[in-house]
């Protein structure tokens, strides 16, 4: 099974920040308090971000 990293860019203020694309709880953005993502059967749901880079 894969994980690895995602840089996301936060909709609201395109803030980017490094996430774990399996996080298990919700991700803030750091800048506007935005839900970025949010843990949905094992894997994060990008709720508030847009996948910038995926790395490994
Ligand atoms: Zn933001």
């Amino acid at each position: 099974m894969t994980s690895n990293f995602l840089k996301v860019a936060c909709r609201d203020c395109s803030n980017e920040s490094t996430i774990f694309s399996r996080a298990t709880s919700i991700i803030s953005c750091d800048v506007c308090g935005a839900t970025l993502t949010s843990p949905s059967g094992g894997k994060s749901d990008l709720v508030g971000c847009n996948v910038v880079e995926t790395l490994e």
